[in-house]
């Protein structure tokens, strides 16, 4: 019997392609009366990829298991000598199919809701076509030579109690990047399993907008626990947001989306002071009734939010109303995710 499920067990592939078997994960396994145990020993911490592989290692084995029921022991696979190696509780990515509908300035929010909530945040700016989250935290400055660390280990840069590391820290000012997917993928897995995050409750990865090979390789690189898609009520950028949908909810790369947020929803009329809904209104709501994904919450369109993010100022941390409704939406997202995680 314990042959069949090991063979079984080598149907289960990894994304490096390699089978949970010959990759060491499984420990071993106990047949104890009724029950089959699976003695795991994992790298990564991140629900989505334990609930992933229990779920695939339930399929494979359930032709050859008419009577036994199957438990895991899971534990982590400890770090050699010097630990630098980051503890990661979540993993959360900011997408969009549009450039331009503030998704930089929605991570910039929520990571500082977090923070300001009580949580260890970091930042991780991976929108290669234009990384403004170091104007947005007024450390644009920064370079290279300033952050790494001696022994080539990176050290994030921390602004507003938020680690911050940007692809842009690695070019100079103006500089365009044409780099492709294996080079992209390269980066950001050094920044993220090469870098001081130390322990951290979340990570907020800034994607670059779109669908692409960029976004595959990134969403294969890194275990997500979900997405959160900003977008406004334009046509065009739901059109967009739609195609980045269809990506995220592709069999092979599959992750789960944790909710949809309307940014720039409406502006007040001066004279009026009347909601003007400059995008349309209710677009993003609907979208998310019809594909089926949380409607998260809004964000209405002010100069002050453009001018404080010019000033390298996250807005929550300068106007109290702002600040309600991005903790509102901060805590919805962490109500979804333990959702979609208890549910599993
Ligand atoms: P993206 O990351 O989607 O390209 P950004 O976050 O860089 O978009 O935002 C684009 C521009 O719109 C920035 O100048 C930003 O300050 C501004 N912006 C974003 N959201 C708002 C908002 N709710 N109200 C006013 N200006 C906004």
């Amino acid at each position: 019997m314990k042959k069949e499920i090991e063979k079984a067990l080598k149907n289960v592939i990894l994304m490096n392609k390699k089978n949970i078997i010959e990759s060491g994960f499984v420990k071993k396994i106990d047949l104890l009366n009724n029950k089959i145990v699976i003695y795991l020993i994992l790298d990564n911490p991140a629900m989505h990829f334990k609930n992933e592989l229990i779920k695939n290692i339930k399929n494979s084995i359930k032709s050859i298991n008419i009577l036994y029921t199957i438990c895991f022991k899971i534990e982590m696979k400890s770090e050699s000598s010097i630990n630098i190696k980051p503890v990661i509780k979540n993993i959360i990515a900011i997408a969009s199919g549009k450039g331009g509908v503030g998704k930089s300035t929605i991570a910039t929010n929520i990571a500082v809701s977090l923070k300001e909530m009580g949580f260890h945040v970091g930042l991780l700016d991976a929108d290669i076509y234009g990384p403004s989250i170091p104007l947005m935290f007024n450390i644009e400055k920064k370079n290279i030579n300033t952050i790494t660390h001696k022994n080539g280990i990176i050290n994030p840069i921390i602004s507003y109690g938020v680690k911050i590391l940007s692809i842009g820290f690695f070019l100079k000012y103006g500089e365009a990047i044409v780099w492709r997917g294996p080079m992209v993928t390269k980066v950001l897995r050094q920044f993220i399993h090469e870098t001081y995050w130390g322990e951290l409750d979340f990570l907020i990865v800034d994607l670059p907008p779109g669908t692409g090979d960029i976004h595959l390789s990134i969403l294969q690189e890194i275990t997500l626990q979900g997405i959160v898609i900003v977008s406004t009520s334009q046509k065009i950028a739901l059109s967009d947001v739609n195609r980045s949908v269809g990506m995220f909810r592709m069999k092979s790369i599959y992750v789960p989306i944790i909710g949809i947020i309307e940014n720039m929803s409406f502006f007040f009329t001066k004279k009026e002071k009347e909601k003007y809904y400059f995008f349309g209104k209710n677009g993003v709501k609907n979208f998310s009734k019809k594909s089926n994904i949380f409607f998260l919450g809004e964000i209405p369109m002010l100069q002050e939010i453009r001018k404080y993010s010019d000033l390298g100022i996250p807005i929550v941390l300068k106007n109290d109303i702002i600040k309600n409704m991005f903790i509102n939406i901060t805590k919805n997202i962490i109500n979804q995710i333990n959702q979609l995680y208890i549910k599993n």
